[in-house]
């Protein structure tokens, strides 16, 4: 596997690479790997023929009382992966590589970058935007891969691909979960072992929703009720939000036969968690 620091570096390596028809596909990634990002990985080797990979904790999406300063770096273990899943070119750039002094254009997909985590997390999704924009302009893969676990996210960058017209197709892969239902997240090591139990109650209420979605129960206020008597069972969860919304536009649905967005944010002690199912369309 290439790993290539500067942006200079990465067009070098991508542009000797890739021949007449190549595919190639883009996995972008803060880093601190586990088996989620495996997945995309996975996804991405499987329908490309040059797989690129960056690891970058991007400063612009943290918040200034958020964890940017500690957030995990675990370089020489994720590298392992990377190479373990046949990647061909690492992108992993130092901040000042990607916004050197005076950088000030951001990216802005009104309405959506307001909901959900972007409602909690001011600014968050301006830095999302910002940083896919301009991976994509610089490895310019035909294939993107993203996870479905940070859905507001996938909301976000369709908006963006189709508004901007960028030449990509966005590839969602499903959420990756422990055994016991956690979804998995570069966070998780943060909790402590009865945090970690806690958190439980999280993908135990998406459980219950789809549960009960699929017994006929499609009312968004009752879903949420349900959900909220589970979350209650451990105070030591506290709701950032819960909400029941279309997947596109994020904005609240009353019913989900159409569909529907079930998403949640929880703190679990000092760390912020969040997980979501989707209800598909009753037919
Ligand atoms: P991150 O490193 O947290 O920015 O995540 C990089 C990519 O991996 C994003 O597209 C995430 O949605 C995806 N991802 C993170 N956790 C999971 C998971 N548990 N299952 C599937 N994809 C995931």
């Amino acid at each position: 596997m290439h790993i290539a620091r500067t942006i200079s570096e990465m067009r070098v390596a991508l542009r000797s690479r890739r021949v007449l028809n190549h595919t190639v596909g883009l996995v972008p990634t803060m880093g601190a790997l586990h088996d989620g990002h495996r997945s995309l990985l996975q996804a991405a080797r499987a329908r490309c023929d040059i797989v690129a990979a960056s690891i970058f904790v991007n400063p612009l999406q943290f918040g200034p009382n958020e964890d940017f300063a500690r957030y995990p770096r675990t370089f020489e273990a994720d590298c392992r992966m990377l190479e373990a899943e046949r990647v061909d070119v690492l992108f992993a750039p130092s901040a000042e590589e990607i916004y050197p002094a005076g950088a000030s254009t951001v990216i802005c997909v009104e309405g959506v970058r307001d909901r959900l985590d972007g409602a909690s997390r001011p600014g968050h999704f301006d830095g999302v935007a910002t940083i896919v924009a301009k991976l994509f302009h610089i490895v310019q893969p035909e294939i993107a891969f993203f996870g479905q676990k940070d859905a507001a996210q996938v909301a976000v960058l369709r908006r963006m691909v189709r508004d901007l017209n960028l030449p990509v197709e966005l590839a969602v892969c499903p959420t990756v979960r422990e055994a016991d239902g956690l979804a998995m997240s570069s966070r998780n090591r943060y909790l402590s072992p009865d945090e970690r139990r806690q958190a439980l109650v999280l993908s135990r209420a998406l459980q219950t929703a789809e549960t009960l979605a699929r017994r006929g129960e499609s009312n968004a206020a009752r879903l949420l009720d349900a959900m909220r008597k589970i979350v209650a069972a451990e105070p030591a969860v506290k709701i950032d939000y819960m909400e029941i919304v279309d997947a596109h536009t994020l904005l609240p649905v009353e019913d989900t036969q159409a569909g529907a967005l079930v998403a949640v944010a929880a703190h679990v002690g000092a760390t912020r968690l969040i997980d979501n199912v989707l209800l598909p369309p009753v037919v």
